[in-house]
């Protein structure tokens, strides 16, 4: 293989460009050329190539975000899109390709490998819900950061015996509000794999100012029944009784953008030289993730059909702990 290209798609995670450095500078040791694709499916079908050398990784490793660029990609999802994507990579003589991302970017890479083109996926989202990695790149930078807040939160709302809501990243996937929950010592958690009665976390919060609390964290997933508006909302309507005055802290977007860590950029560094490894190696149709502390491979079709459950013994732990 003397040609292969890499492209970062979907939501942005803390470490992709790390990962980026990976695949450009094992692709090198290798003795390939490698060439970046902008703006993910989108540059891909537009042709939009540069390529990168040692030099161009440098200096990238400890920026969030991705140097080259992400897009939600519409057209890629058509048929007409994915032959014109590979049309522009025979044009250019790619004879593989690195895709960086979560489950949209690598049900979009498993519909190219099923169309017989040469492709491996490295898990890289802050949700951390793609199976086959038991954890993936973002998602340890995205917690620190929540962590940070969730922190600072306690603080003031110890000093002025306040209840917090703060609604973390997670439409689907209560991982990042769980493990946020655990570590920051919320006395609830509220995750989207289950719906919670707003009374239910009324009664939590009561019960933790009669416990003598100085405050209550309550982490909201933002896709979690009820969110965290919906929740204070109920509050209102009901002035339900909790002891504590209640405030909300979205955190949104801050999220994504922090420095990555130690954990990001090692595991970003391993899954990237990896993921050039498989393809040097002829072995391509998969992902490439983390399971049991070991690089491990899943084929895409399988990635794609997994779910990735909960771990139910962090949800016992998030309640035992919040006494
Ligand atoms: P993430 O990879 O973070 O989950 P998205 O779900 O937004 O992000 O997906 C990123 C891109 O992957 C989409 O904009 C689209 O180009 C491509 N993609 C997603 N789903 C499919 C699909 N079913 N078929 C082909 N491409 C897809």
């Amino acid at each position: 293989m003397k040609r292969i290209a890499v492209l970062t798609s979907g939501g942005d995670a803390p470490g992709m460009n790390a990962a980026i450095r990976a695949v450009v500078r094992t692709g090198l040791e290798q003795g390939c050329e490698v060439f970046g694709v902008e703006h993910g499916y989108a540059g891909l079908i537009a042709g939009k190539f540069m390529e990168l050398g040692a030099r161009d990784v440098g200096g990238i490793m400890q920026r969030g975000g991705t140097i080259l660029g992400s897009a939600r990609c519409p057209e890629f999802r058509t048929e007409d899109g994915r032959t014109k994507a590979i049309r522009e990579l025979n044009q250019k003589r790619i004879e593989g390709l690195v895709v960086i991302g979560g489950n949209g970017s690598q049900t979009g890479a498993n519909s190219l490998a099923a169309a017989g083109y040469p492709v491996v996926g490295v898990a890289s989202t802050i949700d951390n819900d793609l199976y086959g990695s038991e954890i993936t790149i973002g998602v340890d930078t995205a917690l620190n950061i929540a962590l940070e807040t969730i922190d600072r939160l306690k603080v003031t709302a110890s000093s002025h015996q306040r209840a917090m809501l703060v609604e973390v990243m997670g439409r689907d996937c209560g991982y990042l509000a769980l493990m946020a929950g655990i570590t920051g010592g919320a006395e609830a958690v509220l995750i989207p794999e289950y719906e919670t009665q707003p009374e239910e976390v009324a009664r939590e919060i009561w019960r933790a100012y009669q416990r003598g609390k100085p405050h209550a964290i309550v982490v909201v997933a933002e896709g979690a029944k009820p969110n965290a508006q919906g929740l204070a909302q109920y509050v209102q309507e009901h002035g339900a009784r909790l002891g504590f005055e209640l405030r909300v802290t979205i955190l949104g977007y801050v999220q994504r953008g922090g420095t990555p860590t130690y954990f990001d950029r090692y595991l970003a560094s391993r899954l990237g030289a990896a993921a050039v490894e498989q393809l040097a190696a002829g072995k391509h149709g998969v992902l490439v993730g983390i399971q049991k502390s070991e690089v491990a491979t899943t084929p895409l079709a399988e990635v794609v059909a997994g779910k990735k459950p909960l771990d139910p013994r962090m949800l016992e732990l998030a309640r035992v702990l919040a006494k």
